[in-house]
C-alpha cells in the first residue's frame, strides 16, 4: 500500500533535491532537435535558441535523408516486432545494421541492444565471473558503472585517466584469471580523450582486455570517424566497444557491443538485455543504416564538425575564456564558481544560446562549468552569436577581463 509514511518520506526528499538546487527540471522543445530550436524560458516566455547541448554531433537529428530512410523502412518492414530478437524480432534490416556497424567499426561481430544503457548493462556478466577483474576509468559512465555492479568479477577503480594508477589495480588483480580495462572513450564532462595507447600498452603487458565506450566518440573522433582507435590509429587493438546511435548516428535510440566474434557469440546466448527486451524498432534501424551509410560515404559532416570546434575553441580561447585543447565536440566552458556558472547558463539562454551549467555533484567542487557541444550543423554566424554572447555574459560576471580580445 502506498501509505502516507511512505508519500511522506517521497515528499521529504524531493524537496531536499529542490533545497540543494538539484531538482532537474525538463526544457520542453517544440521543434525537432537541431542547431536551432524552439523552447520556453523559466519564466514561460516563447524563445528561438541556438542549442548547444544535443550529442547531435553531425547534425543528423533532423536530416531528411534520415527521416526519409526510417519512413522508407517503417512502410516495408512494419512499426513493432513485439518481440525479442532470439523468438521472432530479428529481420532482415537488423543482421545488416550489425553487419554494417562491424564493417564501420572494423570489428568481427556486433550486437544490438535498445540503447548502449543496456549494453553495457548486459556486457560484463555473461563474460567475467568472480575471479576475474574489471579494471574502471573513475569518470566512467553510469551505465558502465551499473554493468560492473551486476557481475561477479572484483572491482578496482583507477583515478581518472591516471595511468600510474592503472597500473596499481593491475597489479593488484594480476591473480585474477582475466582482466578487463574499461574506459569512456570521449569524457562527457570534460570532452578529454581516454589514454588509448599507454591503456592498450598496461593491456599488453598485464594481459588484460580493453573495452571502450565509444558514445561520445562515434561519428566524433578519427578522420572518418570511427571513433578513439581511429584517433589514436589503434585500430583492431580494442577488444569489446559499445557505442550508441542514439547520439552523432541520427539519435534516435538503440545502442550495440561490437567486437571479438566469440564474445558478441556468447553474449547473444546469455546477455540478459539482449535476451529480455523488445528488439530495436524497424525504422530505428533503418535510419541508423543510412546515417551509417551517410558517414561511410563523406566525411563531409565529420570534417564540418572538426571545423566548427576549432573555429568556436580559437574564438573563446581569444575572448578571454579558458579552453581545454582537445579534439572532441565537448567543450567545458569553465567558471569554477558553481552560482555563476548556473547563472550564466541562464543569462546566455536570455540571449537565445541553450547551454547547460554543471555544478556539484555532476562534477567536483569548485570545477563548474557551462558545456558547450558542438555540431556539424552550427553555422558560423550561430557560433559567432554564441561567442559574442558568452563575451558579453562573461565580462558582466566578472569572468573575463573586458578587454579580453
Ligand atoms: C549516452 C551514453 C550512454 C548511454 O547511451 P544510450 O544509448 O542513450 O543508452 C552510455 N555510455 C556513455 C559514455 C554515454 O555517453
Amino acid at each position: 500500500m502506498f501509505s502516507q509514511e511512505m508519500k511522506d518520506d517521497l515528499k521529504t526528499t524531493l524537496e531536499e533535491i529542490e533545497s540543494q538546487g538539484l531538482m532537474k527540471k525538463e526544457r520542453v522543445l517544440s521543434t525537432p532537435q537541431g542547431a536551432k530550436i524552439r523552447t520556453r524560458t523559466t519564466d514561460g516566455s516563447e524563445v528561438t535558441s541556438i542549442n548547444f547541448c544535443a550529442n547531435n554531433y553531425l547534425g543528423l537529428g533532423d536530416s531528411t535523408e534520415i527521416i526519409q530512410a526510417a519512413a522508407e523502412t517503417m512502410r516495408a518492414r512494419g512499426y513493432g516486432l513485439s518481440s525479442v530478437r532470439f523468438i521472432c524480432g530479428t529481420q532482415d534490416i537488423h543482421k545488416e545494421l550489425e553487419a554494417q556497424v562491424s564493417e564501420f567499426l572494423g570489428t568481427d561481430d556486433t550486437i544490438l541492444y535498445a540503447a548502449c544503457f543496456d549494453a553495457n548493462g548486459g556486457v560484463f556478466e555473461p563474460l567475467l565471473g568472480a575471479e576475474d577483474a574489471i579494471i574502471s576509468d573513475a569518470l566512467n559512465h553510469a551505465s558502465i558503472i551499473d554493468g560492473v555492479r551486476l557481475c561477479k568479477a572484483t572491482r578496482f577503480r583507477y583515478e581518472h585517466s591516471d595511468m600510474e594508477d592503472l597500473e596499481r589495480c593491475l597489479n593488484e588483480a594480476a591473480d585474477a584469471r582475466y582482466r578487463l580495462i574499461c574506459t569512456d572513450g570521449v569524457f562527457s564532462m570534460d570532452g578529454d580523450i581516454a589514454r588509448l595507447p599507454e591503456i592498450c600498452q598496461l593491456a599488453e603487458r598485464y594481459n588484460a582486455l580493453v573495452m571502450v565506450d565509444e558514445c561520445h566518440a562515434t561519428g566524433v573522433l578519427g578522420a572518418t570517424g570511427r571513433g578513439t582507435a581511429e584517433h589514436f590509429g589503434l585500430e583492431g587493438r580494442v577488444d569489446i566497444i559499445t557505442t550508441t546511435f542514439g547520439k552523432a548516428l541520427g539519435g534516435a535510440s538503440g545502442g550495440c557491443v561490437s567486437g571479438r566474434r566469440e564474445i558478441v557469440a556468447l553474449l547473444r546466448q546469455r546477455s540478459r538485455p539482449y535476451l529480455f527486451s523488445n528488439t530495436l524498432a524497424p525504422a530505428v534501424v533503418g535510419g541508423t543504416l543510412k546515417a551509417i551509410e551517410l558517414l561511410s560515404g563523406s566525411s563531409k559532416h565529420i570534417d564540418r564538425l572538426r571545423e566548427n570546434a576549432t573555429y568556436f575553441k580559437e574564438r573563446m580561447t581569444a575572448a578571454g575564456f579558458k579552453i581545454p585543447d582537445n579534439a572532441s565536440a565537448i567543450v567545458p566552458v569553465m567558471l569554477y564558481d558553481e552560482k555563476l556558472a548556473l547563472q550564466a547558463a541562464e543569462m546566455l539562454l536570455e540571449q537565445g544560446i541553450y547551454v547547460i551549467g554543471f555544478a556539484y555533484p555532476v562534477v567536483p567542487k569548485g570545477k563548474a562549468r557551462i558545456r558547450v557541444q558542438l555540431s556539424a550543423a552550427h553555422t558560423h554566424d550561430q557560433l559567432d552569436h554564441a561567442v559574442a554572447a558568452f563575451t558579453e555574459v562573461g565580462t558582466e560576471l566578472g569572468v573575463i577581463e573586458p578587454t579580453g580580445r
